[in-house]
């Protein structure tokens, strides 16, 4: 199944990745089946189109779960728990072929057929993970919407997608409180221009759901007439379309990114080896939402690929399966089902920041070899805090919704690499990354320069093949934002140091422009979090008469208490303001330093800039359905009238 690894040099490795493409990824492409060998490795004959792997016949639901049915068929594959409903149930690889059967055969007496869309908008569950699956396994192309989302963003990517089937639940649940899904989806079908034939519905039981008659069926009833439902992996074309996703909307309209089936597949093989260090029999966790890149690529699809089992969890961080405050709930999981690679953001790290230590020393972590962050930056004191309290390695990882896989970090499966604080790492193989000059275009080629990150074509597999029913849109908005220049912009500000890491400064539009000096914003926000009081912190740019621009900061503290003692915050502000002077100099200092309890933020967590910034210049937010907690910005609001 895995090609002999050929002791290397991360060097080399990469060397090769970027100078024979066609040698290196014909090479990779032996970590899967293939139904029928490609002809062609990578054709760059149309650029940016890059098509991989043409002429060759694969299917991802097969590498995921069929060609292990005959290895491993009793081992443990998904593993789904609920802290929310207090379950906790394991699906050998034999399990899962046959639910992924039974929902494929289901999908198909609905009247779904190859290239036809699945929107599937659903809580953390394994029938999720059944239906990306068996829609993967007879070719249909799923479109997974992220379940906290309301009615109007549902509606806009119901007919951004057009499905044929969409598939739901009666509710999710958070915080032990079932949040009901049907009226928000019979709502988003009312409103939307296209209608779906049918909906098929997982009944948890938590809340009611009326049925629209001839529209509506119930999973287990579906499941129940296709018990022992035998449906083949449908053979894909290479460039076939495997599925499209919603980029999470920081900064503006999101963007469906549309995949295709080889490259994707050959792209996760690799990477569970070469970075994750994932090896078949093993427990991967990886805490993100199937809504999201990360629950696609490392939920569900590069582990079981792998051959490892797979934890799929529904839940806070910070509860248990009793419905009790837990917040040594993942390390538990950890120990009972010996996990060595763990994944999750940043921001879920603050959240445990804030429990007790001594919740890491309680269980037995000795499975655990890396733990895996991604999807923001990840400050030095974040990193420091759960590096020490684990004891593993921290990985920080840099990619996008649209890369599909890291871009930026540290590929310990090919050669150990130390890793650097603040550094997501280096380029991975098949990534041609380059810093440009924002004004020039220019390539930098000196350390410490700092850039915009961009890619030069070919991009690797996985990456994504061009936005949904929209070809012009993904030239122009990321390949020609470079005059004169046909390069992928990340949109992401980086600089690189003598040893070729990689330091993301912020996003691009994340600049500000104070009294003619340019600042990230990113940078400010580092320096104010290295105070001991602060536990998270946004800084916007705010339009200013005299300076042009100037920083202000929005900071949550530690100890909430302060927010409401006027002596406290006067004298933290003044402290804050003194380090950010220290650390960048007197013009990067925020006007003001506020404090808040907490900040509004995308439903994956990523910090709203864009949102903040309009409030405090008195405009209108914009689209802000991505939005997480609507509270928070009203702290703003209130701070900004008062
Ligand atoms: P949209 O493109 O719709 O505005 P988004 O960019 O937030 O949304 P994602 O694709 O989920 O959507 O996020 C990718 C972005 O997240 C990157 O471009 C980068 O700005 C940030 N990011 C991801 N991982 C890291 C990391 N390890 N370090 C720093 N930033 C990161
Ligand atoms: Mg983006």
């Amino acid at each position: 199944m895995s090609p002999a690894p050929t002791p290397v040099s991360y060097a080399d490795f990469y060397r090769q990745s970027i100078d024979q493409p066609d040698a290196f990824w014909a090479e990779q492409a032996k970590l899967i089946d293939w139904f029928k060998p490609f002809e062609r490795v990578c054709n760059y004959d149309n650029p940016p189109f890059a098509r991989w792997f043409e002429g060759g016949q694969t299917n991802l639901c097969h590498n995921a779960v069929d060609r292990h049915v005959k290895e491993r068929a009793n081992q443990a594959a998904l593993i789904a728990i609920s802290t929310e409903t207090g379950t906790e149930k394991t699906y050998t690889f034999n399990d899962l072929h046959r639910e992924v059967q039974r929902m494929a055969a289901s999908l198909k007496s609905l009247g779904v057929q190859k290239g036809d869309r699945v929107l599937i908008y659903m809580p953390m569950v394994a029938d999720a993970a059944f239906a990306m699956l068996a829609c993967a396994r007879i070719g249909a192309i799923h479109c997974v919407v992220f379940g906290g989302f309301a009615s109007g963003s549902l509606a806009s990517r119901i007919d951004d997608a057009t499905p044929k089937v969409i598939v739901s639940a009666d509710a999710g649940s958070r915080g032990g409180k079932p949040t009901p899904y049907k009226h928000l989806l019979d709502e988003a079908i009312r409103l939307a221009k296209h209608k779906p034939d049918a909906v098929l519905l997982s009944d948890r039981q938590l809340a009611p759901m009326d049925l629209v008659a001839g529209r509506d069926h119930l999973w287990s009833e579906l499941r129940q007439q296709h018990i022992d439902a035998q449906v083949p992996c449908e053979p894909m074309n290479s460039t076939d379309i495997s599925y499209t996703i919603y980029t999470s909307g920081t900064t503006g309209k999101p963007k469906g990114v549309q995949r295709d089936t080889a490259g994707y597949t050959v792209a996760l093989a690799a990477s569970m080896q070469h970075i994750f260090g994932g090896r078949a029999g093993e427990t991967f966790f990886a805490t993100s939402d199937i809504g999201w890149v990360v629950g696609h690529s490392y939920i569900v699809y590069g582990p079981l690929i792998a051959g490892m089992a797979t934890i799929m969890y529904e839940g806070l961080p910070t509860q248990g399966l009793d419905g009790q405050p837990d917040g040594g709930i993942w390390w538990s999981l950890v120990e009972k089902y010996k996990v060595t690679g763990m994944f999750s953001a940043p921001t879920a790290v603050r959240v445990l920041k804030k429990q007790d230590p001594a919740l890491l020393k309680k269980y037995d972590l000795s499975s655990l070899r890396a733990l895996y962050l991604a999807g923001e930056p990840l400050d030095a004191p974040t990193a420091r805090w759960i590096s020490e309290g684990l004891n593993v390695p921290i990985i920080d990882n840099y990619w996008q919704t649209e890369t599909g896989w890291p871009l930026l970090t540290v590929a310990n499966g090919v050669a150990p690499m130390a890793s650097k604080f603040g550094s997501p790492g280096v380029p991975m193989y098949g990534y041609n990354v380059k810093l440009l000059h924002e004004n020039t275009g220019e390539e930098l080629t000196q350390p410490n320069e700092k850039g915009v990150v961009v890619l030069d074509g070919p991009t690797p597999p996985g990456f994504m093949q061009t936005i949904w029913k929209d070809d012009a849109r993904f030239v122009n908005t990321y390949w020609k934002s470079i005059p004169g220049k046909l390069v992928y912009n990340t949109f992401d500000w980086g600089i690189r140091d003598e040893d070729g890491y990689y330091f993301i400064l912020g996003r691009t539009d994340d600049v500000i422009n104070v009294a003619g000096h340019r600042l990230g914003t990113r940078e400010i926000e580092e320096s104010i979090s290295g105070h001991a009081a602060v536990a998270e912190v946004a800084v916007v740019g705010v339009a200013d008469n005299l300076k042009g621009q100037v920083a202000m900061a929005f900071v949550v503290l530690k100890d909430a208490r302060a927010v409401n003692d006027p002596a406290v915050s006067l004298q933290l502000e003044r402290e804050i303001m003194k380090q950010v002077d220290g650390d960048l100099g007197a013009v990067a200092r925020p006007a003001r330093v506020r404090f808040v309890t907490a900040l509004p933020k995308t439903r994956s967590g990523k910090l709203l800039r864009r949102v903040i910034q309009a409030v405090c210049e008195g405009r209108d937010a914009g689209d802000v359905t991505s939005m997480d907690d609507p509270g928070a910005l009203q702290q703003i609001k209130d701070l900004m009238a008062s």
